[in-house]
C-alpha cells in the first residue's frame, strides 16, 4: 500500500525532543525524506536513530533558530538537493518564564519572539518559494490554547503565539488559489518538558504522551489535507 507521504519531503523544527520528535518519527513512518531542525545534536541523533530502525530516512541539520540568517541558507540547501519542500512543520517552540509582564526579562522576551515568531517568519521567507515548487505543499504552525486567552503570567508566551497565529493565518491568505495550505495546530497540554517546566505540580501520565499526535500531524501535511487557514485542536481517543 503506498504511504500517504511516500517520496515526500518534509522539514520540521524542534526535532530533538516533544512533538517535534514524534511528529518526525511519524512523517518518516509515513514515508517521508523528513530534514530535522534543534540545537541538540544528541537528540536530533537519537531521532535519526530511530527513525532509520524504523525503515525511515533523515537529513539532520543542528542549528539554533535564532540564526537567521542559518535559514535563508537553510532554504537553498533544501532547493539545491530537492528541487522543493512538500510539508513544514513549524513546531520549535518556548515557553519563556510564567511570571507577570512586569517581572518578564527582556532576553526572555526577546527569545519567545525570536523563535516563536521571529526564526518561523523567516523560515515562511526562505521556504515559500520552494513549498510553491510542490504539487501539495503543507505547512502546520503549532500554536497554543493560550494564544487566544488573556491568562496571569502568560503573557509573553501567549504573545509570541497570538503573533505566529498572525503570520501563519496571513501566509494561509496569501497561499489561496495556490498549491500550499497553510494550517495551525493547537496540541493542547502533552507530556513533554516544557510542559513539565509549565505545570510542575502536574502528574505527567495523565497526559497524552507527544506520539499520540502523529497522526494528526501526519494528515494536515498530507496532499489529501486541501483545508487551509484551519485552527485544529487535538482531541486525545483513548
Ligand atoms: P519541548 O519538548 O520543549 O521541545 C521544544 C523543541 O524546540 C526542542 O526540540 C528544541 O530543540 C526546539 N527549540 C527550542 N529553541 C530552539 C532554538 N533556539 N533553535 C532550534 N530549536 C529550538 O516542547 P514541546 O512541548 O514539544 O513543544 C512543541 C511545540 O508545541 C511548541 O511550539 C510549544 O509551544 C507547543 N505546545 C506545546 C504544548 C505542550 O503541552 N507540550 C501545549 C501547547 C503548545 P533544542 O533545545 O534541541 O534546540
Amino acid at each position: 500500500m503506498t504511504k500517504p507521504l511516500e517520496n515526500r519531503v518534509a522539514l520540521v523544527t524542534g526535532a530533538s525532543r516533544g512533538i517535534g520528535r514524534a511528529a518526525a518519527k511519524a512523517l518518516a513512518a509515513a514515508g517521508a525524506h523528513v530534514v530535522l531542525v534543534a540545537r541538540t545534536v544528541g537528540g536530533l541523533e537519537e531521532a535519526d536513530d530511530e527513525i532509520r530502525k524504523a525503515g525511515g530516512s533523515a537529513t539532520l541539520v543542528p542549528l539554533d533558530l535564532k540564526d537567521f540568517d542559518a535559514l535563508d541558507r537553510l532554504g537553498a540547501s533544501i532547493f539545491e538537493r530537492w528541487g522543493r519542500l512538500d510539508a513544514f512543520l513549524a513546531n520549535a517552540g518556548v515557553l519563556g518564564a510564567v511570571t507577570p509582564l512586569a517581572h518578564l526579562e527582556p532576553k526572555v522576551f526577546d527569545d519567545l519572539m525570536g523563535v516563536n515568531v521571529t526564526a518561523n517568519w523567516r523560515l515562511v521567507r526562505s521556504l515559500d518559494p520552494l513549498l510553491r515548487c510542490s504539487d501539495a505543499g503543507r505547512a502546520l504552525f503549532v500554536s497554543s490554547g493560550v494564544a487566544r486567552k488573556h491568562i496571569p503570567y502568560w503573557g509573553g508566551y501567549a504573545m509570541s503565539k497570538a503573533a505566529l497565529e498572525s503570520l501563519a493565518l496571513t501566509y494561509a491568505a496569501e497561499c489561496e488559489g495556490t498549491n500550499v495550505k497553510a494550517n495551525l495546530l493547537n496540541p493542547g497540554p502533552v507530556r513533554t518538558s516544557m510542559r513539565a517546566k509549565a505545570m510542575p505540580g502536574e502528574d505527567p501520565e495523565t497526559l497524552p504522551p507527544p506520539e499520540a499526535l502523529g497522526p494528526l500531524i501526519v494528515d494536515m501535511l498530507s496532499p489529501s489535507y486541501r483545508k487551509n487557514s484551519e485552527l485544529v485542536t487535538f482531541k486525545r481517543h483513548d
